[in-house]
Order: structure tokens, then C-alpha cells, then sequence
């Protein structure tokens, strides 16, 4: 469906994905290497909290590294207390009244400049995340592309929302719906698509009316901090939103529970989210509102081979959605179940591909993987391997990679049983768990076999499987033929079922309801 809106009484054109940079051009990877020595000359760089437009220091600092090198700094930052977490929210309350009134319109705009200064600096984005989030070039160039197109499609579906809806007018009366902003908007980011999903919660909270609390995560400020000098620079004024860097456990709860905290918008793991929805729940003193809480969590997402799959296409598939950021996507294919007719035929394919793949430091496109985020990923990630060695037959990984970054080789474990945690929890990293399974049925089943719900893709030829899995593969994103990870905005609203959070559908055109409340207005005419 194309959105028709307008702006300043021009339409705008319809919403359409930012196209990806080819890399492969030699103009354009030399853009590339030049925004990648640029960025490197910034490193070290302290940058401020910003509480209602003013620069706050803190006595302690939150640093930044890279996690291809560790020992390199990449910004240096704020620490916050829950004292400044509270202040964040107070004058957050205190610009609501003004923002919420500004008229949509103007907003808008605002998000679709914001969306052409990161077009602009588009390289440059991408180099701060290959640095600090341990992308590869073409990852990174997703990522920023999707903030791009958060930008593009909310500030359409803002003119759509803040447009006429169509009412039954009852005889003699005028009847209307209007959307109205709900508060002060806390959110809560990941580090995984480090500007995306921040920049996609803390635009659809702008956009809505809301004002901002932002608290990116303690391993991504210095792309946050970049984000917010975007925002500035694209007119959104200073008051409507902060920005909070420091440890979630510390200011987490002081912001979440806040007495004028209206909802909390999150992206991250089950167990924070389940805290941050409980904390949420209980009203404090004086309290007028029940806290909204949007939360995207953990998944542990299943490709289903099918015996009537086109193997390559499902080895390819497979590959790219466990091995893609090193398995650190929410969507990524942690579960290969696969029919017996093609396991062992599968699992040698697959093995020759994985052992091909490089990996190394992101900077270096020549690496099909770079790091871990941190050492405690690097840790976990390892303890699961182990867990593995236990649970499963290891086909291949568990080598050395030199240098001193989190490097983690790519790991397949064959034969993994249901009840096996590799089976049930979620890795966040290059760790896929393949089960055989007896027919399509037994595979649906061993697909659902999680508490997560959030991906999952089936590769058959067979329509018949296709429409059943459509009923009964319960999962927020599913596809055929394709791999599980790589949702695009306007095409593929993200979010997902059960513990996987709430179904907030990102990127679709549900997501911005989220944000707002309806306001019914019936008028007796004369
Ligand atoms: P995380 O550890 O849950 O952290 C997410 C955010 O929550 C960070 O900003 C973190 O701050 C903050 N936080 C930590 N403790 C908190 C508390 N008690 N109260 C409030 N905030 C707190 O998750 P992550 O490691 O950053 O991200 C990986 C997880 O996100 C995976 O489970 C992945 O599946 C999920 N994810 C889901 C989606 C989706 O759309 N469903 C998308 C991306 C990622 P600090 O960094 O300071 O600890």
C-alpha cells in the first residue's frame, strides 16, 4: 500500500527501502576505507549526558572499546546515577505539554530530516558501527540503511495518523477519532542494531508527540551520542528528549519506575524485559497512569528443511541467517531442523561452507565475521559451547582465531535434542543446534518446541507444506524459501510471539498506534 502524505503542501513521494552501497564498486569501498580512518581519528572523544539540552558530566566514566581490538578506546562517557536518570525524566515531563502540541506536520518533518542527515553520513555511520558494535561493512550498511527507512516510513504514518478517519456519523452528530501522545517515553536499546532499533523507538516516541528518555546500551554510547547530535542538528529541540548513558542495572529501574515515566519502550533480553514490564506494573504513589510497556525480546528462531527443499538454497539460507553479525540477531537461526531424507547431505554442505567462512576483524571486508560484542558474550558463548560438546555431535569450529579481539569461530552441532538447552535457550551468537526430523508434522512440532516466537523459515517446494506451516509455525516473522533474518521495513513489521515480547510489529503499520491513545469526540449538531 502506498501512503499518500503531505508536507507543507507538497506529497511526498511513496515510502521506499534506502538502497544498499555496493561495495564491490572500488570508488565506493574507498568512501568506505576513508570514513573508517576518519571515525578512528575521533576515537577516544569524551561525550556528555544530556539532560533537557544541557551537557551533564559525571565523576564516573563508561568506556567504550572495539571489540575486533579491546585495547583500543572508542569514546569515552557519562556514567549515570539514578539522580540524573530522575532529572531525565522530570524535564522530559516538564517540555511534554509544549512538544505534544506541535503540530504533527512539523514533527514529521523533523524525522524526515533526521532521515536525510544519516543519508548523508551515511559512511560514516557505518564506520562507527564496524568500530564499536563489530560490524562488517555490508552488516553495518543494513543497519544504518533500516534507521534510514524508520525515519522515511514513521514520518508518513504520523501524517496518516494525525489525518481524518474515516467514522460512522450517527444522524445529526459530527464524529472523530484523533490520536493523542501519551507522556514521557523511556527507551531502552540494545546493542545489537545499535542505531536502528534506537533510533526506530526513540523516533516513533518524537514523531508520536512524546517526549524522550533515551538509555542506549553500555556497549554502543558513542553511535547513541552520534544519533543524538542528528537529531539536534535536524530540529527537534534540545528539551524533547535526553540522553542517559550508564549501567541498565543501576539507572534501569530509577527510570522505568519513575512516577512520570508513561510507558517504556524496549528492545533486549527476555530477562531484562520481564523485570522492566514488572517494575512497570506496580503504580507508585500519586501515579494517574498505567505504564505502557512495548518490549522486544530474546528468540531461539528455527529453520524447518523440508525433504522437498532445494538444498542449496536452503544451505545458503541457513548460513547467512546463524552466521550473519555472528549470530547476534534477535532473528538469527539458532535451530537447523531438518528432514532425515537431507540431514547428512545438509550437514556436509553446510560444514564445507562454515569452514570457508573468515573471520576477523570487522574493518577488514575481507572477514565474513568479526567479534563478539564484549568479553562476557565471549564468555557465555563459550560456556554454551562446551554445553554443546555435551548435548550434541560437533561438526565443526571450536578452533582458534588469532588477534586480540572476541573472535569466535562459527560452530554446527548436529543430532541436538528438544530438551537440550542449545535446543531451548538463546545463544546470541555463531552457535547453530541441528535437529533431524521425522516428516514436515514432526518438524512444525519441534519448530513451536520453544517458549520464544519471534522468526523462523521454511524451505519446501511443496505449496501444501507452505500453507500449513503458515497456520501453524508460531512465530511474529515468518518466511518461505528465504533466510530468517534481514526484515525490511514497510515489508516486514518485526516483533514477535510469547516470551519473544510484545508483537510491537516495528517498521509496520500498527507500530505508531503503540505510542499514542484515542481519543473519541462526538459533536450534536445544531
Ligand atoms: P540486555 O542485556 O537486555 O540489554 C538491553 C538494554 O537494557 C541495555 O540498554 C541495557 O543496559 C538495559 N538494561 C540492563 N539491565 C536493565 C534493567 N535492570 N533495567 C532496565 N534496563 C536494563 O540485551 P542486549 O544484550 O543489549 O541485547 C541482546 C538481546 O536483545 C537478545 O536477547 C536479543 O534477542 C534481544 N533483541 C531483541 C530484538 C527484537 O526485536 N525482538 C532485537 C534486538 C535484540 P546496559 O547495556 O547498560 O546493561
Amino acid at each position: 500500500m502506498s501512503i499518500q502524505a503531505t508536507v507543507e503542501g507538497r506529497s511526498l513521494p511513496a515510502f521506499r527501502n534506502e538502497p544498499y552501497t555496493d561495495f564491490s564498486v572500488a570508488s565506493h569501498r574507498a568512501a568506505m576505507e576513508d570514513a573508517l580512518r576518519n571515525v578512528r581519528g575521533q576515537f577516544g572523544r569524551e561525550y556528555d549526558l544530556l539532560i533537557g539540552g544541557q551537557p551533564v558530566k559525571t565523576a564516573e566514566k563508561l568506556i567504550s572499546r572495539n571489540p575486533s581490538r579491546p585495547s583500543e578506546t572508542v569514546g569515552v562517557h557519562q556514567m549515570a546515577t539514578p539522580a540524573e536518570a530522575a532529572r531525565a525524566v522530570e524535564s522530559a515531563a516538564a517540555f511534554f505539554p509544549e512538544w505534544s502540541r506541535t503540530p504533527a506536520e512539523e514533527r514529521s518533518r523533523m524525522l524526515l530530516r533526521t532521515g536525510e542527515l544519516i543519508r548523508q553520513r551515511k559512511l560514516e555511520f557505518n564506520a562507527w558501527l564496524v568500530q564499536e558494535a563489530g560490524k562488517t561493512w555490508p552488516e553495518a550498511e543494513a543497519d544504518v540503511s533500516e534507521a534510514i527507512d524508520f525515519c522515511d516510513y514513521y514520518a508518513r504514518e504520523m501524517l496518516r495518523l494525525a489525518g481524518p478517519h474515516p467514522m460512522l456519523h450517527l444522524p445529526g452528530e459530527r464524529d472523530e477519532l484523533v490520536y493523542l501522545p501519551l507522556g514521557v517515553g523511556v527507551v531502552i536499546a540494545p546493542w545489537n542494531f545499535p542505531l536502528a532499533i534506537l533510533l526506530g523507538m526513540t523516533t516513533a516516541t518524537l514523531v508520536t508527540g512524546n517526549t524522550a528518555v533515551i538509555k542506549p546500551s553500555s556497549d554502543t554510547p558513542t553511535i547513541a551520542a552520534k544519533f543524538a547530535e542528528v537529531l539536534l542538528e535536524a530540529g527537534f529541540p534540545p528539551p524533547s528528549f535526553s540522553l542517559v548513558t550508564g549501567s541498565g542495572s543501576k539507572v534501569g529501574d530509577a527510570l522505568v519506575q519513575h512516577l512520570k515515566t508513561r510507558f517504556v519502550c524496549f528492545t533486549g533480553s527476555r530477562d531484562v524485559g520481564l523485570r522492566i514490564n514488572e517494575l512497570a506494573a506496580r503504580p507508585q504513589a500519586g501515579q494517574l497512569w498505567i505504564k505502557r510497556v512495548i518490549a522486544e525480546m530474546g528468540g531461539k528462531d528455527a529453520i524447518i528443511v523440508d525433504s522437498e527443499a532445494d538444498l542449496n538454497l536452503a544451505v545458503t539460507g541457513v548460513l547467512a541467517s546463524a552466521y550473519g553479525y555472528q549470530g547476534q540477531k534477535c532473528s538469527a537461526c539458532s535451530r537447523a531442523i531438518v528432514d532425515r531424507a537431507l540431514y547428512d547431505d545438509f550437514l556436509e554442505r553446510l560444514r564445507a561452507k562454515v569452514e570457508a567462512l573468515k573471520v576477523g576483524p570487522a574493518e577488514d571486508p575481507d572477514n565474513y565475521m568479526g567479534p563478539v560484542i564484549n568479553e562476557k558474550a565471549l564468555k557465555t558463548i563459550n560456556e554454551y559451547i562446551e554445553i554443546g560438546e555435551k548435548e550434541g555431535r560437533l561438526v565443526t569450529g571450536r578452533s582458534h582465531v588469532s588477534g586480540e579481539g572476541y573472535f569466535v569461530r562459527p560452530v554446527i552441532f548436529a543430532d541436538v535434542e528438544p530438551r537440550a538447552r542449545l535446543f531451548q535457550e538463546e545463544v546470541f551468537g555463531p552457535v547453530l543446534a541441528v535437529t533431524p526430523a521425522r516428516d514436515f508434522n514432526h518438524a512444525l512440532e519441534l519448530a513451536n518446541d520453544t517458549e520464544y516466537g519471534l522468526t523462523g523459515a521454511v524451505y519446501t517446494k511443496n505449496p501444501r507444506k507452505i500453507a500449513e506451516a503458515r497456520n501453524r509455525f508460531f512465530v511474529g516473522n515468518l518466511y518461505f524459501n528465504r533466510k530468517c533474518t534481514g526484515a525490511m521495513v514497510g515489508a516486514h513489521p518485526f516483533g514477535g510471539f510469547n516470551m519473544s515480547g510484545t508483537d510491537s510489529k516495528a517498521g509496520g503499520p500498527d507500530y505508531l498506534l503503540q505510542f499514542m491513545q484515542a481519543k473519541s469526540i462526538a459533536e450534536k449538531l445544531p
